[in-house]
């Protein structure tokens, strides 16, 4: 590999890493969770079988390929031939595809990690070590059979000992989340956009992350350098000791930026004209809602509960729920906290619902149709979240909400779960807000009618965008397309807040547009005087607002409703507010205006270069 190749993507995380890559296979992770129909259970078991046969053949290959080495390499791998194929794992795994119905896939994924947590961390210190390694090799055989099963031999997942960035096709949240505690100093994904789930996670965790890289698994290997730029949106592969050299003065620069911005978080969020603006953070984590703290939000805009339900197999209890709730409630009290009921489906993985496999899981049972289709596991749910009201300011949002219908049962089921909290003797706020995204087309059409049963709407850009444009927010090539400034969406976030205005119900904006300081000063000038964004961005949005006039925004936004192309909006906001939020724009305080101009914006345009 030459030095210095230059592979471009979408800045998913601000920040700039240096350091040496780790290839994980997303064997775990990225394949689809099955369930199979009668028909195709010995199928998947001869397609189980077929997979020890090859991890059996390819494991003697290599062994074959070892010079006369060290005798340890080769009983290792005699050990991992017998544990291929030892039947205790073998029937654990049928099993489940038997019993459960679970494709190949999925059922070695859990007896891996059930056979892993047999080898529970022992109390005596000299056995953790040992106890370690045979978790490990548990893992190490589960992720060969995967491999094998996905027609993919090639990669070998170490384990992470040291910093490392992370090269997958693709990462489900919650392996990203298990980031924190990995040593993990970047990643780089060859799937997603900005929006999507994996980059939202990495902001949130301040992870320099560049997603969306095509062809990343073919050009990286394990142990190569790497600067991951989630700034320009780019990886540079073997980079010289000169482009490393600029990558760390650029990291060093952005942090130095962003500390900055940090000190004034407690500043006052007016614009210069003395308008007051409302920034609240997005969590996934109760984790988060500390940061979202550090980071001077003014409470939770957007609580993604659904993050409860996922990877694991069974429902989370309302007890389980209540107290997890209750400890993001009482870490921002008194702000407010806007929870909002889970949005399973579509891209967002979850293993607790056992979801058939749909054509269009974009728009198939996903969020509030999935909720009112399982009105135990809902009524659960929204209780949890009842009893978490007693300890702050909580408010509740439905997602996905299509027509009126949906918001009505969701009151009426929440009116039962008041009945039910009261009836078992649990103490609850009087009054909870009952409010909802605004995200579906029909949504926003019927605004007005909508407005008189919703207590609060929060438009969510990211699904908006989608299913406006009709572009998969999770489609890397089509994501230059799925711009927040087209027209059509400021339209649309326009007929929102005047409806809201019209009938009093207060309307916020929580999608990845409110995170980009062009698009956020656009917003104030579309009416909205709530925004709601990770954490980390707070500071920078806070900054771009107490620079303009609200006067100022508001004539860039009636300019903008008349243009016709996301692109001459863009360009109007940029020739606007551009030279005085440069800085923010670029992510360091160097550089002029023309030259920052010049490079690609990563916020929301960089275009993958293939
Ligand atoms: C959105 O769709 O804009 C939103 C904030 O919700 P999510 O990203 O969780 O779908
Ligand atoms: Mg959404």
């Amino acid at each position: 590999m030459p030095t210095g190749v230059v592979l471009k993507g979408i800045g998913g995380s601000p920040g700039v890493a240096v350091g040496s890559a780790l290839v994980v296979g997303d064997t775990r992770t990225a394949y689809a969770r099955r369930h199979l129909a009668t028909t195709q259970i010995e199928g998947e078991i001869e397609r189980l079988r077929r997979a020890v046969e090859d991890a059996k053949r390819h494991l003697r290959e290599v062994s074959a390929r070892l010079p006369a080495g060290p005798v340890e390499t080769n009983a290792i791998l005699d050990a991992y031939l017998t544990m291929v194929g030892d039947p205790l794992l073998i029937e654990r795994v049928t099993r489940k595809i038997r019993d459960e119905r679970k494709c190949a896939e999925w059922a070695v994924a859990q007896a891996s990690e059930e056979i892993a947590k047999l080898f529970a961390p022992a109390d005596a210190n000299e056995r953790d070590a040992y106890i370690a390694e045979r978790r490990h090799d548990v893992e190490f055989v589960c992720d060969r059979l995967l491999r094998e099963l996905a027609g993919d031999v090639k990669q070998i997942v170490p384990r992470l000992d040291q910093p490392v960035i992370v090269i997958a096709r693709d990462l489900s949240p919650a392996d990203t989340a298990g980031m924190v505690r990995e040593p993990v100093i970047g990643f780089v994904t060859e799937i997603g956009t900005r929006t999507s789930h994996t980059a939202i996670m990495a902001r949130a965790l301040e992870i320099p992350a560049v997603v969306g890289v095509a062809d990343a698994l073919s050009v990286v290997r394990t142990g190569d350098t790497l600067v991951v730029d989630g700034l320009r949106g780019e990886v540079v592969v073997n980079p010289s000791d000169i482009m490393i050299e600029e990558a760390r003065g650029r990291g060093a620069r952005h942090l130095a930026f962003a500390r900055g911005l940090l000190t004034a978080r407690n500043q006052p969020c007016v614009t210069r004209d003395g308008e007051p603006v409302s920034l609240k953070a997005n969590v996934e984590l109760p984790a988060e809602a500390i940061l979202a703290l550090d980071h001077g939000a003014d409470g939770i805009g957007l609580y993604r509960t659904e993050f409860i339900y996922i990877d694991r197999r069974t429902m989370p209890t309302e007890d389980e729920q209540y107290e997890l709730y209750r400890a993001v409630v009482e870490a921002v009290a008194p702000r407010p906290v806007t929870l909002r009921t889970f949005d399973i489906g579509g891209d967002k993985f979850a293993s607790s619902f056992q979801l058939p496999a749909e054509m269009n899981p974009a728009l198939g049972l996903r969020a509030v149709r999935l909720a009112l289709s399982r009105p135990d596991v809902f009524l659960t749910h929204l209780r949890a979240m009842l009893r978490a009201s007693v300890h702050g300011d909580v408010r509740i949002m439905v997602p996905m909400v299509a027509s009126v219908q949906e918001l009505r049962e969701v009151r009426r089921l929440l009116g039962r779960a008041m009945n039910e909290v009261d009836a078992a003797g649990h103490g609850r706020a009087k009054h909870i807000p009952l409010g909802m995204m605004i995200e579906v087309p029909s949504a926003v059409v019927m605004a007005d009618v909508l407005a008189r049963e919703a207590e609060f709407f929060s438009i969510g850009t990211n699904d908006l965008i989608q299913y406006t444009l009709a572009i998969d927010r999770g489609n890397r090539s089509l994501a230059p397309l799925a711009s927040p400034f087209h027209p059509a969406i400021l339209r649309m976030i326009r007929q929102v807040t005047r409806a809201a205005s019209m009938h009093a119900v207060p309307v916020a904006l929580c999608g990845a547009m409110a995170s980009d300081p062009l698009a956020a000063v656009l917003l104030l000038g579309l009416g909205l005087r709530e925004l709601s964004m990770e954490a980390a961005a707070i500071p920078e949005i806070k900054e771009a607002i107490r620079r303009v006039t609200m006067a100022d925004c508001e004539r860039a936004a009636e300019a903008a409703l008349a243009l016709d192309t996301a692109e001459a909006v863009e360009e109007l906001v940029a020739g606007a507010f551009a030279p005085s939020l440069f800085d923010l724009l670029t992510g360091t305080e160097e550089g002029s205006y023309g030259e920052e101009l010049a490079a690609p914006r990563e916020s929301l345009q960089t275009i993958p270069d293939h």
